[in-house]
């Protein structure tokens, strides 16, 4: 269903348009606050309290999100226009319900299900669409995992199928790190599934973030933002990435054919593994999807004139995107709890926005645990390179004290 919101309310009165976030953590405390500066109402939702949008909602729910019933009462009590997931982590069966008894879910019931879980987006894309991936298998049990191996070869990335932020992940390189590997993924993966995707290694030279809009007036792109990953997580994002005119232009057609698939309104991050140099035309794999805004895109919160999150809420909205400017080359730098604790606090600040142009983004988490990312740090730069020695200086200058 996709029925523009055509005349507004106003925020806790009758007519209000009501969006239902299903995740409120530092992407949906954007979304948030677009969505408030939009006029509608927002309801956030987490499975724990004081989430970072919860700062910015009207009310708020704490339920787990994977619970189905919990997840109807909550839409029931609440009689949303949106209910717009921020994480993967949601009984996406019950919103299929939802959505076939009318309630709107962003993009699509279909698309969290495609994308709530690797095997169903890498299937998508790969089998029903025929795009480039690296080779891949899926296993579920020991049996089925040493087969899975022995036929993608070393190296490999072996991933359950439902983690993010790198939980779970490892590189193999060689035989004595085979069953480490499916050990560590059943270990994230518990209480989830034990299955897991065994890729071929990509030796890529850059990986990119696509961020593409779908919404009344056409599918938009945003300037490729390029990212540095550590250990399955990121560090650093910059926009625009260089890319040769041929590779955006495959790069564009890849993800206008996934999106098209998923269907809806919103922004997608579109993650793409690109092998070659930027002066010749270069090799695009696709890698995954999420139909919402991405973590490296928060560069765009300064470096174009509508951020992901703008994007995100205009198309849902069905209002226009028209043109998507960079303002300047922009990068993002993480800032990450070194450990535990109940009361983080911050230190620093007066030293990191020393730095010219820089921005510091706190979310505000009740609780830090170790590599937990409780900031970003944002800069511009006249070129990419100064953006991204901006946003690093930035994020290493704010300590978190535990
Ligand atoms: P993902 O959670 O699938 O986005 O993986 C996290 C990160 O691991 C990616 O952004 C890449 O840096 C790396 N990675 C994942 N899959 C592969 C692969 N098949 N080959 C090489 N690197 C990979």
């Amino acid at each position: 269903m996709t029925d523009p919101v055509t005349v507004l309310g106003t925020p806790l009165q009758d007519k209000a348009q009501r969006l239902l976030l299903l995740g409120s953590g530092e992407l949906g405390r954007e979304v948030a606050l677009e969505a408030v500066r939009l006029g509608l109402e927002v309801v956030a939702v987490d499975r724990y309290d004081r989430a970072p949008a919860m700062a910015l909602a009207h009310r708020r729910h704490v339920i787990d999100m994977l619970d189905g019933e919990a997840l109807r009462r909550v839409v029931e009590l609440e009689r949303p226009s949106l209910i717009v997931p921020e994480v993967e982590a949601i009984a996406t069966d019950t919103l299929v319900a939802l959505e076939a008894e009318g309630w709107r879910i962003i993009p699509t019931a279909r698309a969290t299900q495609l994308t709530m879980n690797r095997e169903g987006i890498r299937r998508l894309a790969a089998e029903a669409l025929g795009l480039k991936t690296s080779p891949f298998r899926f296993a579920s049990t020991e049996a089925e995992y040493l087969e899975a191996v022995a036929a993608i070869g070393l190296p490999c990335v072996v991933k359950p199928i439902m983690s993010s932020s790198g939980k779970g992940q490892s590189t193999v390189r060689q035989e004595t790190e085979v069953l480490p590997a499916w050990k560590y993924a059943a270990e994230a993966g518990r209480g989830k599934s034990d299955r897991v995707i065994v890729e071929g290694f990509v030796p890529f030279d850059a990986e990119i973030t696509l961020l593409t809009v779908r919404a009344i007036d056409g599918t938009h792109f945003c300037p490729p933002i390029g990212h540095r990953q550590e250990s399955g997580d990121y560090c650093e994002s910059w926009q625009p990435c260089a890319l040769h005119p041929d590779t955006l232009a495959a790069c564009q057609a890849m993800a206008k054919a996934v999106t098209d698939a998923l269907g809806g309104w919103g922004l997608f991050g579109v993650e793409l593994f690109i092998a070659g140099e930027a002066d010749q035309p270069q090799t695009v794999y696709f890698s995954e999807v999420s139909p919402r805004p991405h973590d490296t895109g928060m560069v765009t919160l300064v470096s174009q004139h509508q951020s992901e999150f703008e994007l995100h809420v205009r198309a849902i909205m069905g209002l226009p995107i028209g043109e998507i400017s960079l303002v300047q080359p922009g990068a993002s730098a993480v800032i990450l709890a070194p450990g535990q604790s109940d009361h983080p606090c911050y230190s620093g600040l007066d030293q990191a926005l020393q730095v010219p142009t820089s921005k510091v983004r706190l979310f505000g988490k009740p609780t830090a645990h170790p590599h937990r990312r409780m900031g970003v740090a944002l800069a511009l730069g006249d070129t990419v390179e100064q953006a991204k020695e901006r946003a690093i200086a930035c994020a290493s200058a704010v300590q978190v004290i535990l």
